[in-house]
């Protein structure tokens, strides 16, 4: 398709090129490299001032809900069932330059590669940045969706607090906005027929089958569970080993057993945080509390790592006289991207000869992950070619970006144009 718009719009490569360039500086730490964009802070305000501008540029109806998202138009945004696309631009502490604003960049940069074919809308479109996706800051991720989704009440919202003791409702008025109106938007989410989301692949699936575009069947089940090793606190010099309750050594064993139990099963099990009692570097501990992560495909598979985990666990345990608790801190269950939703996805870039879209499961956290219980929801993902993420050596290459757009823009074609 071409008209007159070929003329004023610029394709998606090379607005997406131009808007990276522009976004690259805010936030980033001179010494590490990396992007400390933490909610409604003052490089969160550089971000969404970047994101106004970007709309406005564009003479898109721009508003910002009542949780903080922003939002983007074209068409009347009150004429529901639209095509929403977006993500994030706030960042972990030291973050990757990708993680969130791919997904926010290649938004724009789509509606461009459209505007630029003369594509003719039958669906009204927004672009969105949510709020607060990472929880660097108040230590919840999904903030802006989950409230919008009722999935935090306004009462658990007003507890969040930083480490400075800042309230999230304080937070949002030093930034300037209102935060009396937070609470669930069922009427917002009413008017959207579909959301998909385009982020960086956080992990090398697509890297390992060649590909540069994915499509996400699903989030991965995944939860954390507290280990409290307790044994008996002595002296490091004068204790004999063999009259030793130590109860570092059943920790490290079950670590191992935690990897092992992973690779057996094709999951994922982590410790990576730990806490030791009296933490002295002459004392042998009186209590090792570790905490693992742990995440797999389905719902049998993660059950079967933890049950494995755990029961290496306590083998350890009395094997060195330590008494061992195991509780369950927090739990997800599976998230199913729209079946349908994801099938037409599937269709409309399978049509693309050149373009292969393998479909694959993440063990990350999403907006539209949050989202995907109220609305329609599909996720698209970019090559990420090491795999890294939540890290200043986060990378896709400039290609992939722009192959991750053009998917995109032939995503929002397919299902909001003529
Ligand atoms: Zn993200």
């Amino acid at each position: 398709m071409t008209t007159e718009n070929d003329r004023t719009a610029k394709a998606g490569g090379a607005s997406f090129h131009e808007m990276w360039r522009d976004l690259a500086p805010l936030g980033r730490h001179r010494d590490s490299g990396g992007y400390r964009r933490y909610a409604w802070t003052a490089a969160d305000a550089d971000c969404r001032a970047w994101f106004r501008q970007q709309a406005e540029a564009r003479g898109l109806t721009y508003e910002v809900d009542r949780n903080g998202n922003q939002w983007a138009w074209l068409g009347d945004p009150l004429a529901g069932d639209a095509v929403v696309t977006g993500s994030h631009l706030d960042s972990v502490p030291d973050g990757g330059a990708f993680d969130g604003p791919l997904g926010v960049v290649s938004s724009f940069a789509a509606l461009d590669e459209l505007l630029a074919r003369g594509a003719r809308f039958a669906r009204p479109l927004a672009l969105v940045n949510f709020g607060d996706e990472e929880g660097a800051r108040f230590g919840l991720a999904c903030v802006g969706s989950r409230l919008t989704a009722g999935q935090l009440t306004v009462e658990q919202a007003h507890r969040l607090t930083d480490a400075d003791g800042i309230t999230l409702p304080r937070a949002m008025e030093a930034a300037g906005h209102d935060p009396d109106a937070l609470g669930a938007d069922p009427e917002r989410l009413g008017r959207i027929g579909a959301f998909v989301e385009l982020h960086v692949e956080q992990g090398r699936a697509l890297d390992l089958s060649g590909d540069r575009v994915g499509l996400a069947s699903a989030i991965w089940p995944h939860g954390r569970w507290r280990f409290d090793f307790r044994g008996e606190a002595n002296h490091a010099g004068t204790t004999r080993l063999a009259d030793r309750r130590d109860p570092m050594l059943s920790y490290a064993e079950t670590v191992l057993a935690a990897r092992r139990e992973a690779e057996l099963a094709g999951a994922v099990a982590t410790f990576g945080k730990i806490s030791v009692e009296p933490n002295g570097v002459n004392a042998i501990p009186s209590l090792v509390r570790g905490w693992l992560d742990s995440r797999a495909a389905d719902q049998p598979t993660l059950d079967q790592v933890v049950d494995g985990v755990e029961k290496a666990a306590r083998s350890y345990a009395e094997a060195h006289g330590i008494d061992l608790d195991v509780v369950r801190e927090s739990f997800t269950p599976v998230v199913e991207f729209d079946h349908a939703l994801r099938d037409e996805l599937a269709r409309i870039l399978g049509a693309d000869a050149d373009l292969r879209v393998p479909v694959l499961g993440t063990g990350a956290g999403h907006d539209a992950g949050i989202l995907s219980a109220s609305i329609p929801t599909a996720m698209l993902f970019v090559r990420n070619p090491t795999g890294v993420s939540h890290s200043p050596a986060e990378f896709a290459a400039e290609d992939d970006c722009v192959a991750g757009v053009l998917a995109l823009a032939d995503a929002l074609e397919g299902l909001a144009c003529k």
